[in-house]
């Protein structure tokens, strides 16, 4: 297609996000009962790690992500960590996930002494495409027992943990059906995509534990904080014990039967956590609406597309994206500094895991549609605020 013009985009994406001096890429929003609860810890005195909110905000997770169990952390890097090591995996071990990520998913597994094995993505999803990761694990893997070993590493291959890049669902009925055939566990990252469906479920509860974030650019925010989610009571109480500093239960006691994470969510943080999760289905409805302004403004312009929700999907938005035709991939860099010039804030895709100095000798899959996807994507503004024309910095 001729005709491509980065003016053209930019015009188009600025009719959106109207005429402000500038438009970050994603602004927290408090505007409901954040302050009254908040004064509530500071009153009562409960701002540490025992106090309602914690316990509140848990049960609610659980209610959101259509889980029986919730264990609040400090950020979603340990949450992953903590899954792994509730999952029985570390060191020798390793573990599939897609290289097109942010690099927290990785780490997580990399804490736990795990040796991250990156797959490629789908250009539909953006996520882990798990026909391609069949073909992958019936050319380097091979079953023994219950235990997926990689036959080039000699390693055994304990999980695969997708990611919902953007708040898009991953394939996950034929994610968990290649899980099964190979014996994994499946851990979903869920950071990005609170509040998303997949054919009605919400992610995060669709594998054996799912792995939250509410750092201040995520759709809901507590500062900074994370969750692990499940179905399993045991791994839930396994999670709460490793979290909380490995200590026994008891009212008065300090004994500790092995070596434990101080990786709580205090209770301010879980309060802000509470007033967040009670506008999720408003922050959405305006995201959804964001992308539809987004996607109608884009449709007549040449050489870009909008990314749009995959079948089956009801995502988040939670950071709306665009991209280049192949044949234009090599403006990418021009047009995010025609953005940044403009006031709108934007940005290419994360780094591939893969090009990353400490991941670079990691195993890994072919990885051709991660690469074409990074050249290709720019993420574009993507505040809930921006639906009803309320941005002023
Ligand atoms: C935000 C995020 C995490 C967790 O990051 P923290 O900053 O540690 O809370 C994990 N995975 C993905 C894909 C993320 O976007």
């Amino acid at each position: 297609m001729t005709g491509f013009s980065i003016d053209a985009v930019v015009t188009a994406v600025s009719e959106v996000t109207g005429p402000r001096e500038r438009v970050g890429l994603h602004e927290p929003e408090f505007r409901g009962r954040e302050m009254e609860y908040l004064a509530r810890c500071i009153e009562t005195g409960w701002v540490s790690y025992l106090g309602e909110y914690v316990e509140r905000f848990e049960r609610e997770l659980a209610v959101a992500t259509g889980t029986r169990h919730a264990v609040v952390t400090v950020n979603g890097t340990v949450a992953t960590h903590t899954a792994m090591m509730v999952a029985g995996i570390g060191p020798g071990d390793e573990v599939l996930l897609p290289a097109l990520t942010f690099v927290a998913s990785a780490n997580g597994v990399a804490h736990a002494g795990a040796i991250p094995h990156f797959v490629d993505s789908e250009i539909t999803t953006l996520g882990l495409d798990p026909a391609k990761l069949a073909d992958h694990l019936s050319s380097i893997a091979e079953v023994e027992g219950d235990v997926c070993r990689n036959k080039e590493t000699g390693r055994p291959i304990r999980a695969v943990m997708p990611v919902h890049i953007f708040g898009h669902p991953v394939r996950m009925p034929a994610l968990l059906e290649v899980a099964a055939r190979f014996r994994l566990k499946v851990i979903e990252d869920a950071a990005e995509s609170l509040g998303s469906l997949h054919d009605g479920r919400p992610l995060g509860g669709l594998g054996s534990m799912g792995i939250l974030s509410f750092n201040g650019n995520k759709i809901v925010t507590t500062g900074g904080g994370g969750a692990i989610v499940t179905n399993d009571e045991t791994l839930a109480r396994r999670a709460k014990h490793l979290t909380t500093t490995a200590k026994k239960p008891h009212p008065y006691a300090f004994d500790h039967d092995e070596i434990g994470y101080n990786y709580r969510m205090p209770n301010i943080n879980a309060a802000v956590g509470c007033a967040q999760l009670e506008r999720l289905g408003d922050f959405v409805m305006r995201k959804r609406k964001l992308a539809d302004r987004y996607r109608a403004a884009l449709a007549g312009v040449p050489g870009v597309t909008f990314f749009g929700e995959p079948a089956g999907a009801t995502s988040n938005y939670w950071l709306n994206a665009i991209l280049l035709d192949d044949a234009h991939a090599d403006e990418r860099d021009r047009l995010i500094e025609t953005f940044m010039k403009r006031g709108i804030q934007c940005r290419p895709v994360w780094t591939p895991m893969h090009e990353l100095p400490m991941y670079r000798a990691a195993p890994r899959a072919d990885l051709s549609v991660c690469e074409q996807i990074a050249r290709r994507l720019v993420n574009i503004p993507s505040s809930p605020a921006l639906a009803d024309g309320l941005v002023t910095t």
